[in-house]
């Protein structure tokens, strides 16, 4: 892997929060990957949802898939860019930990329910799972993962949010949201990569679920370019019988397409900006991006899809029921906190009497369930309510 001198270079890291011998065989970065693949919440995800729900087929995508896609698309716009892959495929792998069960959905109730205590929000809580949550290691809590990883996990945080991670940890990953400043290229790379994945595995899921069709599509140049190419190269892909030929054929155009504007677009603005190296990059604005076009045509497609798929009439009805089992869980547990899992029970019990108890104890609660997957709330609100509201 040639390396550029603004990417980051697992011997320059900024370390570990609990410092560790270098392990004989591997580079920082790649340990942290192994690390993250071995989670517990890395295992998970193939149970959460990212827009359709587990129940609704077998074909869709799930967070784990979704994480594999984003590695793979990072990673290969990394290679060209001389970037660090094994960097960018570590963030990537772990970019959705904190998610709860019932994607957005889920995110969203849970986030009203801890208004009173301090909020969620899931990049944050990605960071508390390989920070805290994670029981894996005798020494410390959470995976150990270096600076550069849990940097680029946190993909947002608010003012607020941040000022409490620079009181815990000074100088540490809260203080780019103080200071502006932007993270690793390798970072900034990977919030373009899941956002190229989610638009492009959102039109495969849409169109192979019913919920939207190619010839809406047409409303989106991005895709409808290559559509209609694809058309005049193999006019028999036109047939019906061809519909999911023409789809992938589609969307694999559409990718490549944007893979190659991204690095065309941010060689060029690396070439202008010359970081000498990750430190300049910090201080400088975004340099991994679209073109110009590319991002106009982008905008496009997130428009159609939030209009057509996220929020079309059979996607809000098990958004609604799914936000119900999120709400009735959150109020189960905050009444009777012994009905959570042993150690959940336990952290929430070790809370009574001390500074801070009320959003201490609904803390446990929401990490309890955002760790949960989709089938597991579903059947626990079916325990604890008598309902069962999702198949
Ligand atoms: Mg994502």
């Amino acid at each position: 892997m040639s390396l550029a001198p603004y990417a980051c270079h697992p011997d320059l890291s900024l370390g570990r929060r609990f410092a560790q011998p270098p392990a004989p065989t591997r580079t920082e970065f790649q340990r942290d990957r192994d690390r993250i693949v071995h989670s517990t919440a890395f295992r998970r995800l193939v149970y959460k949802t990212q827009v359709f729900l587990n129940h609704e087929g077998d074909l869709f995508r799930t967070r784990l898939t979704h994480s594999l896609e984003v590695a793979q698309l990072g990673r290969s716009m990394a290679r060209s860019l001389d970037l660090n892959e094994d960097l960018v495929e570590a963030i990537a792998l772990a970019h959705d930990l904190g998610h709860t069960p019932f994607g957005h959905a889920g995110q969203d109730a849970l986030n009203a329910c801890m208004q009173p205590f301090g909020g969620f929000e899931h990049n944050l809580q990605s960071l508390r799972v390989v920070d805290a949550l994670e029981e894996r290691y005798p020494e410390f809590d959470g995976l150990n993962l270096c600076f550069e990883t849990r940097e680029g996990i946190l993909k947002h945080c608010s003012a607020i949010n941040a000022q409490v991670l620079e009181q815990l940890e000074p100088g540490g990953v809260g203080q780019r949201f103080l200071a502006r400043t932007q993270p690793s290229l390798e970072a900034q790379l990977c919030n373009l990569a899941d956002e190229i994945a989610y638009n492009a595995h959102d039109i495969d899921d849409g169109v192979r679920s019913g919920l939207i069709t190619l010839a809406q599509l047409q409303q989106v140049p991005l895709v409808d370019d290559f559509r209609r190419q694809i058309l005049a190269e193999f006019p028999t892909l036109g047939e019906r019988s061809q519909g999911r030929r023409l789809l992938y054929e589609t969307i694999r155009r559409m990718l490549s397409a944007q893979v190659y504007d991204v690095v065309a677009a941010s060689g060029q603005a690396l070439q202008q900006a010359g970081p000498v190296d990750v430190g300049a990059v910090r201080q400088l604005p975004a340099l991994i991006q679209f073109s110009e076009a590319m991002a106009a045509r982008s905008h496009v497609l997130k428009t159609f899809l939030l209009h057509e798929l996220y929020r079309h009439p059979r996607v809000m009805d098990t958004t609604r029921l799914a936000q119900q089992v999120v709400r009735d869980l959150f109020a189960f547990y905050q009444a009777q906190p012994a009905e959570m899992t042993e150690g959940f029970s336990a952290r929430s019990a070790a809370l009574a009497g001390t500074a801070g108890e009320a959003p201490a104890r609904a803390r446990v609660v929401a990490d309890y369930i955002a760790g949960m997957t989709d089938r597991f709330a579903t059947r626990e609100h079916e325990r604890l309510s008598g309902q069962r509201l999702l198949p």
